[in-house]
């Protein structure tokens, strides 16, 4: 970034052959966070929830722009939230390069809007979200559950004590974005996705655009569509070991359905088995198959007894 903040615009120069990518988040009180939201979390997650996409590519940050509207000026406030953004952007190398503040309509709550700007030293080197196959494994990084426990509990509809209810405000209020991940799974992985609606939907979304890919370069009507599935094994699911007092399916639930993870998700060829287990090795994060890509439609779960479809629940976030 030869020119940062303070100028009219400022200037990123990719090295020759490179790809720029770029990811754009509003953060909304009342949506987004409930109010009160610790302001150090909030600047945060503000920009952890970007550079999660960036990571889901395969991208290296560059940098980020700020947008931020407030109701009042507090300088408490603005000072916890810097502290939070300024970290995680540290961390990550992802230097602020412009911003701006406003002042919102009294009475509304506090707006911030995120861009972030990465690159891959080759445009082929992209991972999207449109080219997974039959046949492929299904990943996850880590483990699910806990960020959606946390919500579930501040909407009184989980009792805090079946939990390790600080864990859970922390993985919700801390998501970490799985950057290195990301750009080790470049060339190794067919698909990615990160987990912000939840397992089963970012899932679809995968299912669904590599459907479409499908057909038309079959070129069969792209309308029509391919049949593309997943098929996951509920015993190779990662619940998060916060949930692990809760009943066995409650928890099996949240981990597939509640949203907020920020876990990377993707999909990638059988051969690679090996390949994934050194990089998860290589970068402390486990990463575990939990099942494959098929040729029927829909997500379907294999349990000891039975299998069962899955039914494809919209993430409500914060409303
Ligand atoms: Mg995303």
């Amino acid at each position: 970034v030869p020119i940062g903040i303070g100028d009219d615009c400022a200037m990123i120069s990719p090295p020759a052959g490179a790809a720029i990518l770029t990811s754009v988040d509003t953060f909304t009180e009342g949506v987004h966070f409930f109010s009160g939201t610790n302001p150090k979390s909030i600047g945060h997650k503000a920009l952890a929830v970007n550079l999660s996409d960036l990571a889901a590519c395969g991208a290296q940050p560059l940098g980020c722009l700020l947008a931020l509207s407030l109701p009042t000026i507090d300088d408490i406030w603005l000072d916890e939230f810097s502290q939070g953004f300024r970290a995680l952007a540290s961390a990550h190398g992802c230097p602020l390069i412009g911003g701006d503040t406003t002042r919102s309509a009294p009475g509304s709550g506090v707006s911030i809007t995120v861009t972030v700007f990465g690159m891959v030293p080759d445009p082929s080197m992209v991972i999207r979200r449109n080219t997974a196959q039959v046949g492929d494994d299904i990943w996850i990084a880590d483990s699910l559950g806990a960020a959606a426990a946390a919500v579930a509990v501040r909407y009184q509809r989980l009792s805090p004590n079946q939990l390790n209810l600080l864990a859970c405000d922390h993985a919700l209020d801390y998501p970490q974005p799985q950057l290195l991940l990301g750009q080790s799974l470049r060339k190794i992985a067919s698909a990615a996705i990160d987990v912000s609606d939840g397992l089963v939907a970012d899932l679809t979304h995968i299912l669904r655009a590599s459907a479409a890919v499908d057909a038309s370069a079959n070129s069969i009507d792209p309308s029509l569509g391919t049949s593309l599935g997943a098929c996951l094994q509920a015993r190779a699911i990662p619940v998060d070991i916060a949930l692990h007092a809760l009943p066995e399916r409650q928890a099996l639930n949240l981990a597939l359905y509640g949203g907020d993870d920020y876990r990377l998700c993707f999909t990638a060829s059988p051969k690679n088995q090996q390949t994934i287990q050194n990089i998860a090795q290589t970068i402390s994060i486990p990463l575990h198959r939990i099942g494959r890509i098929v040729a029927t439609a829909g997500v379907t779960l294999e349990q000891r007894d039975a299998n069962e479809s899955l039914q494809e629940l919209g993430y409500e976030h914060f409303r």
